[in-house]
């Protein structure tokens, strides 16, 4: 790895002559010349460095619900950023090519050329999305400063596996963050199939996210059958969700498909997503979705004012918009917490 490459970070201190890192509660001591779980964080004469500060793996303009973000500007286009590297070792990730890559790889861009293709390309926002930003949260903090003064919002698509730290630091761009479960958190899980040991500091990150900042914050759960759907598990997942953040949070469970290292299960079933979905509505959940499978009925929003659905949607696209100016159901009024107006045209599919 090369020594000059990147910029030094922020987000640790120096113990002896080791560098902690403070960006996630892997808590990496890091000796002279090596580099942290991540593979893009490390020791150099004595300072920590971010490698991949500046060098982008992937960029892509997705629509913001293919985040998937439901409940913040709907209907808008983000500059989706991603660099090498990752604090997880989920064996069913989907960009496992990139995030589980050991190397500093990429184009070159500064955070300056990330605003303006973002720019370029009509977007609304910038996420730091495929990989976990919270390990390059020193170059998406100098991105998402920039962005928000050209007027764009920042998103997260992350882990949650967070730091004090590390929240501080979103605190200074970030408006918006959904933080995907996976598995129900449960202990067994995680520390199987994802490689962390133990779920506790991404409850302690949304704690600390919804205490101290006011960014935008929404969960998704990846369920993965026969290891990852336990229902009684997904009780107590809704109940954190419903006693912590509150009845109007939304959450999504999404459907799993085989891919890296887990390609012989199959995709996870409609009955157990809808399940999921019948769990969480029974804790008191207001904003329940089945995500990853297109034109499912609970993909939509439905008022629960008078139950009519007020946003319709097909994949990542918005079809329906039942709400008014301050996005108030058409039908009874009912006040849906749904930040930001609705920014593009309907998609004009045919629901079954
Ligand atoms: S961000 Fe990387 S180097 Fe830092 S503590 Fe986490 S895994 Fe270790």
């Amino acid at each position: 790895m090369s020594q000059a490459a990147g910029k030094e970070a922020v987000l640790y201190v120096k113990e002896g002559d080791r560098v902690k890192c403070t960006a996630c509660p892997r808590y990496c001591k890091i000796p002279q010349g090596k580099i942290g779980f991540c593979g893009i964080r490390g020791n150099v004469d004595g300072r920590l460095f971010l490698f991949v500060y500046g060098k982008v793996i992937a960029a892509n303009v997705d629509p913001i619900g293919k985040k998937p973000v439901m409940h913040y500007a709907p209907g808008s286009w983000v500059y989706s950023i991603a660099t090498t590297g990752c604090n997880f070792m989920c064996q069913f990730c989907q960009n496992f090519d990139i995030s589980q890559r050991r190397k500093v790889e990429g184009v070159d861009m500064n955070p300056r050329e990330v605003v303006e293709n973002a720019q370029k390309t009509n977007c609304q926002g910038v996420a730091y999305t495929y990989n976990e930003p919270s390990i390059f949260l020193e170059f998406a903090r100098d991105c998402g400063v920039l962005a928000r003064k050209k007027g764009l919002f920042n998103v997260f698509v992350s882990n949650g596996y967070g730091t004090p730290e590390s929240v501080g630091m979103m605190k200074e761009f970030l408006d918006c963050i959904t933080v995907d479960f996976k598995g129900n958190a449960e202990l067994k899980f995680v520390r199987r199939y994802i490689g962390i040991p133990d779920p506790q500091p991404i409850f302690d990150t949304i704690r600390e996210i919804r205490d101290k900042t006011n960014i935008h914050i929404e969960l998704t759960d990846l369920v993965v059958p026969e290891v990852g759907d336990n229902l009684e598990e997904a009780k107590k997942l809704a109940k954190f969700v419903y006693d912590e953040l509150g009845p109007d949070m939304p959450i999504q469970f999404l459907r799993f498909y085989p891919d890296y290292k887990m390609m012989d299960y199959a995709p996870t079933s409609i009955e157990m997503l809808e399940k999921h979905y019948e769990v969480a509505k029974s804790a008191g959940l207001r904003y329940v979705y089945v995500g990853n499978v297109p034109g499912h009925k609970w993909s939509h929003t439905y008022c629960p004012g008078c139950n009519s659905m007020v946003v319709g949607r097909f994949g990542a696209f918005i079809t329906k918009w039942e709400l008014d100016k301050n996005n108030r159901c058409s039908k009874c009024g009912y006040q849906i917490p749904i930040i930001g107006q609705l920014k593009e045209p309907l998609f004009n599919f045919r629901f079954a």
